[in-house]
């Protein structure tokens, strides 16, 4: 044989082996995920024994122990990675009562939005419908609570639609001078759930969401001439600030070690529920397939990093901090993926403003093909842990899921154990694994970071300065103190 024929002999070889070694390595994960791992075990725990997660919550401080020790307990190399929240609010209860001139009519569910200021907050209600700039224009609602209706929301389409509202609804009600806001819950049954301000932890204005058919109550008495007087009290744990932890497990690489490919879901939740499908069953998720990566001996091309991110119902606090804290990797940062969406089958992907992403992504989830079809969607998702990555220009996803009990318990109540689509998690184990190993092994990424001017582009193209503004984000960003700098 000619030394060249050799050398080319060898090198398809080599490169043979070291595709089939990969490929092995993914089929040998996606065979373990499909397999009995404690993934809904886990998942109990996360619900049932510690329960609704808030920053700040004695509940919160359990699951990052119990996760840290859950990864330690499979040899894994973890951290706890500290970063300071700015305030603590942990509501201790929101009552209310509508009177009118007789007295009480009736005692409304409430719970207030996040961050709503203690107190008793007494006033009479304006009835605003939709809360339209046409609506806020007929009324006078200076000093008086503003109750505005929803549509009701069955799906992720619909709670966009809610957020849209909220935003807009809560900035016109400044503008006019509200005592504050009443949002009918968009779910019924006396559905009530906790969602943000477009003020976070800054927000200074009360605002409750009441019990759909309470509200309705409400309404029918406003419209028939009946004057009410709505009484609001709220208390709530408040405190400056204070410092919780992300957990990060990692997997070094081998000969691309210095890379790193980060998959993460967050670990906190709304208290009202148990965080069950937001987000406590891709938590088991991400671990599950950290734990499995260690127990078959994977070692990837890159360094796969497994993030239990904090503070994100408040903000996206803690994925924030890691990208200020690791701000010197994030060139070395391949891939930031971010599962938030619930336990219904996966999908496809959002690739966030870079259709770069197509092509590997279909490659990757050939393995699974079986269960598929995959249809990726290019738009910029705002609302999740991989926001700042995508601020960073870093490529990064979020998983798109089948609908499954996700919009209807969004935040709220009901979002517990048994609304979770166990067997699609299983599935879905297996699917962010194998994209998960796609990036780490991949020889030549189509991705990588952009520079803030193809950023700027994404947020022009995509339209994100609504969203933006509405996490109160524009600013930080346009003056470059959020995101990559000019
Ligand atoms: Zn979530």
């Amino acid at each position: 044989m000619k030394p060249l024929s050799l050398i080319i002999l060898l090198a398809l070889c080599c490169g043979l082996s070291s595709t089939y070694a990969q490929s092995t390595q993914t089929s040998q994960l996606i065979t373990a995920m499909l397999a009995d791992t404690p993934l809904e075990e886990d998942l109990q725990h996360l619900c049932d024994v510690i329960g609704g997660r808030e920053s700040g919550s004695e509940a919160n401080d359990a699951a990052v122990e119990w996760a840290f020790a859950q990864m330690k307990a499979a040899s894994l190399d973890v951290q706890l990675e500290e970063f300071t929240m700015p305030s603590l609010w942990l509501e201790s209860a929101t009552t209310a009562s509508l009177h009118d001139a007789d007295g009480e009519v009736f005692s409304p569910m409430v719970v207030s939005k996040y961050h709503s200021p203690v107190g008793t907050h007494r006033s009479t209600v304006a009835f605003a419908r939709k809360g339209s700039q046409k609506d806020f224009q007929s009324l006078d609602v200076a000093g008086k609570w503003v109750l505005v209706e929803t549509e009701k929301c069955m799906d992720i389409a619909g709670l966009f639609a809610e957020y849209t509202q909220a935003y807009e609804v809560e900035e016109r009600a400044r503008d006019a001078g509200a005592a504050g806001v009443v949002f009918m819950s968009s779910r019924p049954k006396k559905l009530l759930y906790r969602f943000t301000t477009s003020r976070g932890v800054a927000a200074n204005l009360p605002q409750i969401v009441m019990a759909r058919e309470d509200a309705q109550r409400c309404i029918r008495l406003l419209e028939s001439g009946i004057e009410l007087e709505l009484s609001v009290t709220v208390t709530a744990r408040e405190s400056a600030q204070f410092t919780t932890h992300n957990v990060i497990a990692e997997i070094p690489g081998t000969d691309l070690a210095d890379e790193i490919i980060v998959i993460g879901a967050h670990i906190d939740s709304w208290a009202l529920g148990t965080g069950a499908n937001d987000n406590g069953c891709n938590v088991a998720l991400v671990m599950d397939i950290a734990r499995q990566m260690q127990r078959l001996g994977i070692r990837p091309r890159r360094t796969v990093r497994f993030a239990l991110w904090n503070g994100e119902e408040q903000g996206f606090f803690g994925s924030h901090a890691y990208t200020v804290d690791h701000a010197m990797e994030l060139d070395r940062h391949r891939m930031a993926m971010s599962i938030d969406i619930g336990s219904g089958r996966i999908i496809g992907f959002f690739t966030n403003g870079d259709e770069r992403h197509y092509e590997q992504l279909d490659r990757y989830l050939e393995p699974v093909s079986a269960m598929g079809p995959f249809l990726h969607i290019p738009n910029a998702i705002v609302g999740t842990d991989n926001l700042d990555f995508l601020l960073q220009g870093v490529p990064n996803l979020v998983a798109n899921h089948k609908p499954y009990n996700y919009g209807l318990n969004y935040h709220a109540s009901s979002d517990t154990y048994d609304k979770v689509d166990l067997q699609s998690l299983k599935l879905n184990s297996a699917i962010i694994a194998a994209v998960t190993l796609g990036y780490a092994n991949e020889p030549n990424l189509a991705t990588s970071r952009m520079t803030r001017a193809e950023l700027d582009k994404v947020v022009k193209d995509q339209s994100l300065e609504f969203s933006l503004r509405m996490f109160d984000l524009w600013n930080d960003w346009t003056a470059g103190n959020r995101g990559l700098k000019n």
